[in-house]
């Protein structure tokens, strides 16, 4: 469906996209990437907004780029929350299908938001409507042309987690009538729960592909970093090495900086080891449970 080969974006000395290469089948694919990743860069060549500076891109076999039909077939779920707030869900969808210059847009519009789970008959302004509602409206106003590639650009934030169930469960549905349905995401945890096929690009180079589980397990196999302070950072330190329970620190009198292959073992043990050794234990606090570390982690790996 999709297929980007050895494509680079470049803006001036700015390397937004680097020689990334994948191809994408039917189905939801999640975007893994911090901000500043290329995400968007990559998403708006694949709409055919901007040529790739090198490389190859095909969609639906075409490039979307010139070719005036398969950019028919895509559709795309801008980032932006810019609605028409005056507008019913209903109004707002139909001036989408009008600009596709459909026969009856109402009734296109009405059959979209019927597939979003939407009531076409709410009078309700969009303005009015919860941000997970409004989301909804713009995936129904990209659904109006019925495409086969749907790109959703970080769809998912800022909704909570039964908006964000019921989001994930539609991007499924439309995954499974054979649509290729691709959603960007700087959340991690969103697309662990996401369930989906995913490609975790990082300054502009893709970092990792795989199923979302072996991303996980790629995640927990990397070293984590805990700082402990303890009244006795030493003596702890020492039975902690002896253990084997950490492959590396740092020390000073109170604090202890620690890096560990299983933090699961680590957390259970550290508790009764303080307590045996007469040690009292300020805090454990993980370093690098942040976003950019695992990124880091995996960029270095290849
Ligand atoms: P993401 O969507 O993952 O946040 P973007 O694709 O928006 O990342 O941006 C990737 C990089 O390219 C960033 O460094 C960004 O500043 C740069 N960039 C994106 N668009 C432009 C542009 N039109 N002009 C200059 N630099 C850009």
């Amino acid at each position: 469906m999709i297929e980007v080969h050895e494509v680079s974006k470049f803006f001036g000395n700015v390397v937004a996209v680097s020689d990334v290469s994948c191809t994408i089948e039917p189905g939801v694919t999640a975007l893994l990437g911090p901000n500043g990743a290329g995400k968007s860069t990559l998403f708006r060549m694949l709409c055919g907004l901007t040529p790739p500076s090198r490389g190859t891109l095909r969609v639906l076999g075409a490039d979307p780029r010139r070719d005036r039909d398969v950019r028919g077939r895509i559709g795309l779920v801008p980032q932006q929350d810019a609605l028409f707030d005056h507008l019913s869900a209903v109004e707002f969808v139909t001036v989408a299908a009008a600009s596709h210059a459909m026969a009856d847009p109402a009734a296109v519009a009405a059959r979209a938001l019927g597939v979003v789970d939407l009531d076409p008959n709410n009078p309700k302004r969009v303005g009015a409507y919860s941000k997970g509602m409004r989301q909804r409206v713009k995936v129904a106003a990209a659904l109006v042309n019925d495409p086969e590639v749907l790109i959703l650009d970080e769809p998912l934030t800022g909704l909570d987690p039964v908006q964000r169930r019921r989001m994930t469960a539609l991007f499924h549905r439309l995954g499974d009538d054979g649509r290729t349905v691709l959603v960007s995401s700087h959340v991690l945890d969103e697309v662990a729960r996401l369930g989906s096929r995913v490609l975790v690009i990082a300054q502009g180079r893709l970092a990792a592909t795989g199923d979302y589980r072996d991303l996980r397990e790629l995640m927990d196999d990397r070293p984590h970093r805990v700082r402990i302070t303890a009244s006795d950072a030493r003596r702890l330190a020492t039975r902690l090495v002896a253990d084997g329970l950490i492959v590396a620190l740092s020390l000073d009198e109170r604090h202890l900086v620690v890096d560990t292959l299983d933090v699961d073992a680590l957390g259970r043990r550290i508790a009764p080891l303080a307590i045996e050794l007469g040690v009292r234990l300020f805090e454990v606090a993980p370093l690098d449970e942040d976003l950019e570390s695992v990124f880091r982690y995996l960029v270095e790996r290849r």
